[in-house]
């Protein structure tokens, strides 16, 4: 299996630390707002993932951390706290305005059929060990303290930028308006790994106790604790969105190396972000849309998923109620195809192979979609069709395990009536063709005029 390793920025063979294991850690939602679309194509692009490394025969544990904690907005130490906007906006406590959106996103997840993580972890149940994790990195002589916070000394770490390949003198300094700057931050990269409840945040909602005094931890500090803590201080597979390869991955690597001496990652993933037609999604543009929002024109949660294997994870997609029409069609012929195949018996092993090639090259779902539909269009017998299919699906997810088989068996009178129907309706006789359909709707079923085929279906 070959997936491209953004910090080698190369496509290469896949070996896991510890074979048949493989740990794979995502950074999951920060519960404040619904969930868009783009962050949901992120969490469907792992479950491939990890349905991919299971077809291989791999024994994946799959990690995902829920941040709950009150962050900023940007994930430069900047802007407003998260959760305490969403409280503020919906009248509730941050608290609940986390276990809602918590329960919003694992129930959009599951529409998609995204399987559920192994472990979901969230920050505020892991303060201790990011508190530790904290003390350790002190220890080695990677932190200062200001009055507002503990920072991490990025200066202490040159390897800091291996994971971005950026060079200090090519990074800009954000200096928005809004931008917190503590004085005594020793140099911009330097990040937080322990906000004090003092100055603006003296009125801070949630916070513990810390040997820095009361307060609570940055963002990036609880991705490191977490993903250590269940996967170990070395593991596989790390994913996120490219917007990560900037500040939050490259910190992760530098709070676990930092403390732990060992390489944190062996291959880092990053999606690339969807497109709204053909704009980046922003609230600003009206752009900015969740799985309801999908479902509210009437579209199926499963119609995105296939959307959304149509496009390769690092080209992205660009997104249009046209696509999405277009996926939702091609899914529906699918289970209407599918329905109609025999019982499953041997499969298609030429095609099974092929899909696989695809899937292995870095996950290229774009053509595995292909070589499913050619083996629709194959001259196989449809027995043997179903059980290919019902493989492939393993890695796709597009549900077809739960598609049933047709079980109403067609009486022969009804069949006779049928035809007799085709014969009027070829003859162009629609006075005769209209009488048989009523006839055949006494009989309990409903006919459905297909371009060249009549279809009949129990009423
Ligand atoms: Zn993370």
């Amino acid at each position: 299996m070959k997936l491209y390793n953004t910090l080698s920025r190369k496509k290469e063979e896949f070996k896991p630390i510890n074979p048949p294991n493989v740990g794979l850690y995502t950074c999951g939602p920060t519960v404040y707002w619904s969930t868009h679309i783009g962050h949901m194509s992120k969490y469907v692009g792992d479950d491939i993932l990890r349905r991919a490394l299971l077809y291989n025969g791999y024994k994946v544990k799959h990690v995902m951390n829920v941040t709950d904690v009150g962050h900023l907005t940007s994930d430069e130490d900047a802007g407003e706290d998260k959760m305490e906007k969403g409280a503020k906006r919906e009248g509730l406590t941050v608290w609940e305005v986390a276990k809602k959106y918590e329960k919003e996103f694992f129930g959009a997840m599951d529409a998609l059929n995204a399987l559920r993580p192994d472990v979901v972890a969230r920050a505020t149940e892991h303060i201790a060990e990011q508190i530790e994790l904290i003390k350790r990195l002190e220890q080695n002589g990677y932190t200062y303290e200001t009055d507002a916070a503990v920072f991490f000394d990025v200066s202490k770490f040159p390897e800091y930028w291996k994971l971005s390949g950026q060079k200090l003198e090519e990074k800009k300094i954000g200096a928005r308006e809004d931008v917190f700057i503590d004085k005594q931050k020793k140099n911009p990269y330097d990040f937080a790994l322990w906000f004090k409840r003092t100055g603006r945040f003296a009125n801070h909602t949630m916070h513990w106790k810390s040997p820095w005094g009361d307060g609570f931890p940055g963002w990036h500090i609880e991705c490191s604790a977490m993903s250590m803590k269940y996967l170990g201080e070395s593991f596989d597979i790390h994913t996120g969105g490219i917007d990560h390869i900037g500040v939050h991955h490259p910190a992760e690597i530098a709070q676990s190396e930092g403390a732990t001496g060992k390489p944190f990652v062996k291959y880092w993933i990053h999606r690339v972000f969807i497109m709204i037609d053909g704009q980046k999604m922003s609230k600003s543009l009206g752009n900015f849309f969740t799985l309801k929002d999908i479902t509210e024109r009437g579209f199926k949660p499963m119609a995105l998923r296939y959307l959304l294997l149509t496009a390769h994870y690092r080209t992205g997609l660009n997104f249009t109620w046209k696509s999405l029409e277009a996926a939702q069609n091609a899914l529906d012929n699918l289970y209407d195809i599918f329905k109609e195949y025999d019982e499953p018996k041997i499969g298609c092993a030429e095609l099974e192979r092929e899909f696989l090639k695809a899937i292995n090259d870095d996950m290229d779902t774009p053509k595995a979609l292909a070589v499913m539909w050619n083996l629709i269009k194959s001259n196989y017998p449809s027995a043997a069709k179903k059980q290919s299919l019902l493989k492939m699906d393993k890695v796709l997810g597009l549900g077809l395990d739960k598609v049933k088989k047709k079980t109403a068996k067609i009486p022969a009178e009804v069949k006779e009536l049928v035809a007799e129907r085709e014969k009027a309706r070829k003859e162009k006789n629609w006075v005769k063709a209209d009488e048989l359909r009523k006839k055949i709707e006494k009989e309990g079923f409903m006919v459905e005029d297909m371009d060249k085929k009549t279809k009949i279906k129990s009423k």
